[in-house]
């Protein structure tokens, strides 16, 4: 049975500056090279639910500009449907400036845009989806009231929520987590969140376990490469990721819970079956450039899971 996933969230145009060293404050440069790719947290993750085979709507807002009608083409290059990816006149389109120097750290500056006009009468306006499709995926790089609408929408409708809270804060609101069946943060936001640095898997369990208490039954806490902490009522697990040689993990987070929401029952009852099925097609992102080229197919997950045996 195909999965049918609504994704609410950021599209960006990414710009990255290839550097050899940052610039230092007043100092001009040359870049080495410039590349842009399609991003957002949101548009990622709604390109990886459609390429692990989930019918997948995104909602969003872009820019009266170029850069809009590119990401909406980059979303249905992939599968994705785009029919509430809607035009804010006047606006621009969600922009990442990131430098890269040669030792792959990255500086970003983010330009919200049109990312920040999505509104509630945007959900209102996609209620038949919301409330008839298995489950909303939503992250912190658009209006939380609108999140919280989506999310009340949803559960109101028995259908599953997922939060990806990124990026990183220390509060999320309360009538938020009443409406989120599972959290997915990583390291760095679980941390944030609980207050309890992550060593081992003793603070992933101290941490999943502050996290229930904020009132979410279902946590994912993806742990880079040493997997994710799968806790909920029947599993409490570090899954642990495959062993690959990685070449750029950008996009690493959003192919795992694309994947793990395309792939869950209904009642959730094989979150570690899922999450086996996410951490594959990561680590096979991983091995790849770029975020959304590099998100694999369900049939590429498939064949190497096959040839794991
Ligand atoms: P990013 O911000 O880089 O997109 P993230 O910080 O949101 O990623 P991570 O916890 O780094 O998310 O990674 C998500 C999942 O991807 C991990 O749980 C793991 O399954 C897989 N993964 C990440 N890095 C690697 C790696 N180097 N090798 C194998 N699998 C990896």
């Amino acid at each position: 049975l195909m999965k049918k996933i609504v994704v609410i969230g950021s599209s960006n145009v990414d710009t990255t500056l290839h550097v050899k060293d940052f610039p230092k404050p007043g100092e001009t440069i040359n870049a080495l090279e410039v590349s842009t790719a399609g991003g957002g947290k949101g548009a990622n993750q709604a390109i990886a639910a459609a390429k692990s085979g989930a019918e997948t709507y995104f909602i969003n807002r872009v820019g009266e500009d170029s850069e809009g009608g590119f990401i909406t083409h980059q979303l249905k290059s992939y599968g994705v449907d785009t029919t509430y990816v809607q035009t804010t006149m006047g606006s621009k389109t969600g922009h990442a400036f990131i430098t890269l120097n040669e030792a792959g750290q990255n500086d970003i500056v983010i330009d919200h845009g049109a990312n920040y006009e999505l509104t509630v009468e945007d959900i209102q306006a996609a209620s038949d989806l919301i409330t008839s499709w298995d489950c909303v995926i939503a992250q912190f790089e658009t209006p939380i009231e609108v999140t919280i609408a989506a999310f009340k929408m949803a559960k109101k409708a028995g259908k599953i929520t997922i939060l990806n809270p990124a990026p990183a804060v220390d509060k999320i609101p309360d009538e938020l987590l009443k409406y989120t069946d599972i959290i997915t943060p990583n390291e760095t936001e679980s941390a944030k969140l609980t207050g309890i640095p992550i060593k081992d898997k003793s603070t992933l369990a101290t941490n999943a376990e502050k996290l229930h208490l904020l009132g979410v039954k279902n946590v994912v806490i993806t742990y880079g490469d040493k997997g994710a902490y799968i806790s909920t009522a029947d599993v409490e697990e570090l899954v642990p990721a495959y062993k690959v040689k990685a070449t750029d993990t950008t996009g690493a987070g959003d192919t795992f819970i694309g994947y793990l929401a395309s792939n869950l029952n209904a009642d959730l009852s094989n979150f570690e079956e899922a999450a086996k099925i996410a951490s594959r097609a990561s680590s096979i992102a991983v091995q790849r450039l770029g975020a959304q080229p590099s998100i694999p197919t369900a049939k590429e997950v498939e064949n190497a899971m096959e040839d794991d045996e």
